[in-house]
């Protein structure tokens, strides 16, 4: 028992094929955190005071961006393919999917609080269920919904 997270806990997620140029692995593999302190949970939250509003899906690219510690993609030299975010970014959804589901179950493990005793029966809500009705959500939405144009207010225009 210890009251710290220990951010050097991986677990690696399996991916189901090789999706590198000329595919040199027999699957590609992604590490991911699996326990996570309350500075994780204060990094996510400050998604939305720099986006200066709630923005789930900001705070979604900001948990697999803590989340994922290493992978195997290698670019068309065998070349190792930079963590990141940007790269994050670029990972086709359907790849991303089984890495999310798996960084969504390390999350809520980590940080739902689990009642007097020992039986971890994951409650209603939570951040989690919120993050995971966000992704819900967003493969309904094909695409974000833009703020609507606000009519530019001049004052009145006397010629
Ligand atoms: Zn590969």
């Amino acid at each position: 028992m210890t009251a710290f997270a220990n951010p050097a806990a991986t677990a690696v997620v399996d991916l189901d094929t090789c999706y590198c140029p000329n595919e040199p692995h027999d699957h590609d593999t992604v590490t991911i955190r699996t326990q996570f302190g309350y500075g994780d949970i204060m990094d996510l939250s400050r998604v939305h005071t720099n986006a200066g509003r709630i923005d789930p899906m900001a705070e979604r690219a900001k948990l697999l961006e803590l989340a994922i510690t290493e992978w195997s993609f290698v670019g068309e030299e065998g070349e190792s393919v930079p963590l990141g975010l940007p790269m994050i970014l670029l990972l086709k959804p359907s790849i991303v999917e089984p890495i999310a589901e798996a960084i969504d179950a390390a999350w809520s493990a980590a940080t739902v609080p689990v009642p007097n005793g020992r039986s971890g029966q994951s409650r209603g809500s939570s951040p989690v269920t919120l993050l995971a009705s966000t992704n819900r959500a967003q493969r309904r939405a094909k695409k974000p919904s833009r703020p609507s144009s606000s009519s530019a207010s001049a004052g009145p225009t006397s010629s």
